[in-house]
């Protein structure tokens, strides 16, 4: 989500307010539900992690992705699972920035994804 190593990474409050969103629509997919086995932030904090079961391609969850970011990005009220019941962390949570990181992550690169986005460089 961010380009390594050139512009400052996300702060964990709001990465740990995208999972927690992303977690919920994930589960909750049609399609997708079913397959997602894992969701998460990657330790240097410039993105995250997503395994899913079966055959997938970068360019194959370029629309599952585009349909989380923009669930995160317009998502209003209680964040799911930010509760002491529900998670071991619960107060460190930061929605506006989420939100602001994912209309981000959609506009600069998820509306025009090219090619040469999906592929680790050599
Ligand atoms: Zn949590």
């Amino acid at each position: 989500m961010t380009s390594p190593n050139e512009e400052p990474v996300m702060n964990t409050a709001e990465m740990h307010t995208i999972e927690h969103l992303a977690a919920t629509f994930l589960r909750n997919h049609p399609e997708f539900g079913r397959k997602t086995i894992y969701f998460g932030p990657m330790g240097c904090r410039t993105g995250f992690y997503l395994l899913l079961a079966g055959e997938q391609s970068s360019a194959g969850i370029i629309p599952l992705m585009k349909e989380m970011y923009t669930f995160i990005a317009g998502f209003e009220g209680e964040v799911p699972g930010a509760h002491p019941k529900d998670c071991g962390n619960y107060l460190d949570m930061n929605l506006p920035m989420a939100k602001y990181l994912a209309n981000k992550y959609l506009s600069e690169v998820l509306e025009n994804i090219t090619e040469d986005r999906l592929v680790y460089p050599q």
